[in-house]
């Protein structure tokens, strides 16, 4: 291994193993942004950080279990912003056209098992605070996708605005266990709770003249899980562009951003890139380019090029060794697309759907295809620099 991809391995394994979930409010937040700030002061640079106003979440432990056949429910978890509860009984279980009529379906002081899917957040989000104001003890989701067999998506539900309601997701596995066993009993604890909370983004500067590009990457993650491919690796990957742009020549600021809270975004944009935004939205922003997901052992990497209203000006971009395509932007990458930016995302497609899951770990990373990436966006700063 090279220098580039042992430091690349030395920021992911302090990610993924010895701080592990990175999610608003959990003490690995706060560690993460430690480790980033030092890290970026260990390569040479001014760095700061700005906060701003989240709700965080405090996660202590989770049990699902079948009393009736003494056994836990397998593929089960608990989601973000769930609140604490302790609940012993059967299982109300509700299909999609129950929810027209949730006020006659006695959900008070029960165990609500949904029957359906789909519809985004929002849609289980609205679910959620239907039966919390119903009185509810717990909801359980049932986590859709590609691959959730064997781990359920941590944040399929995320409403931070539940007042008494335990909030649980099981996939495809827990799923069908349930179904299975629909007139067992089960027990339900959870111990965890919201909190006002403060995060914030770390901020490391090059000065220069002629305009400033941004390069930026989230370090929180989804809730109880390692987050490797989301997104310790996009951290990992500026904080080593950040290394090997330390002596560049002479050009424009160079902001090099570890934004916090881009996985609590519920309907609003992502919190820190939007603090971000609020704050330096008129600091003559020529480009932003957003690392988010990219390393995995099986995928395809990918350039996406986002800019509204005048693709002309990227058409003196040559690919370095990633191919890049027109598209819209997603992630951190949407408010500085909204704001007339022009956005370039580094991203690797996967034939799996691990993201939010326990199966995003460093088990699925490759920290040669990461050094290829870190390479691969240096020369593209060189060219976006001249643009
Ligand atoms: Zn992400």
């Amino acid at each position: 291994m090279d220098k580039l991809q042992e430091n690349l391995a030395r920021h992911m394994t302090e990610f993924c193993l010895r701080i592990g979930t990175r999610h608003v409010g959990a003490t690995g937040e706060a560690a993460a942004a430690n480790y980033i700030e030092q890290t970026f002061r260990e390569y040479g640079y001014p760095t700061f950080r700005e906060s701003y106003p989240v709700t965080g979440w405090n996660f202590e432990s989770f049990e699902f279990y079948n009393v009736t056949r003494k056994r836990s429910v397998p593929a089960a978890t608990a989601c973000f912003f769930s609140n604490s509860v302790e609940v012993e009984g059967k299982l109300l279980w509700l299909k999609r056209k129950d929810l027209e009529h949730l006020t006659e379906c006695s959900a008070s002081g029960r165990i609500c098992m949904l029957e359906c899917w789909g519809g985004g957040v929002r849609t289980q989000n609205s679910i959620a605070e239907k039966l919390d104001s119903l009185g509810a003890a717990a909801a359980i989701f049932i986590s859709d996708g590609a691959y959730t067999a064997l781990a359920p998506n941590t944040k399929i539900q995320r409403s931070p605005f539940l007042k008494q309601l335990g909030t649980l997701a099981v996939a495809e596995e827990g799923a069908y266990d349930l179904a299975s066993h629909k007139d067992d009993l089960y027990r339900i604890v959870i111990k965890a709770k919201c909190f006002p909370h403060t995060s914030c983004n770390i901020i490391a500067r090059s000065d220069g003249t002629g305009g400033k590009v941004v390069l930026g990457a989230h370090y929180d993650t989804a809730p109880l899980i390692q987050g490797a491919y989301d997104n310790a690796s996009g951290v990992a990957i500026i904080l080593e562009i950040a290394r090997l742009l330390k002596n560049r020549k002479p050009g424009v600021t160079l902001d090099f951003v570890a934004f916090g809270a881009e996985e609590y975004v519920t309907d609003k944009l992502n919190l820190g890139s939007g603090d971000y935004l609020e704050r330096h939205g008129n600091d003559d922003l020529r480009w932003y380019v957003n690392f988010d997901g990219f390393g995995l052992l099986i995928g395809e990497p990918y350039i996406k090029i986002s800019y509204p209203g005048y693709p002309e000006k990227t058409a003196g971009l040559q690919p370095v060794g990633i191919p890049m395509s027109y598209a819209g932007a997603n992630g951190d990458g949407l408010v500085f697309y909204l704001a007339g930016i022009p956005t370039i995302a580094y991203c690797d497609s996967s034939p799996f759907n691990q993201l939010h899951t326990a199966k995003d770990s460093l088990d699925i990373i490759d920290y040669e295809k990461m050094a290829f990436g870190v390479l691969d966006a240096v020369e593209l700063f060189k060219q976006i620099e001249k643009l």
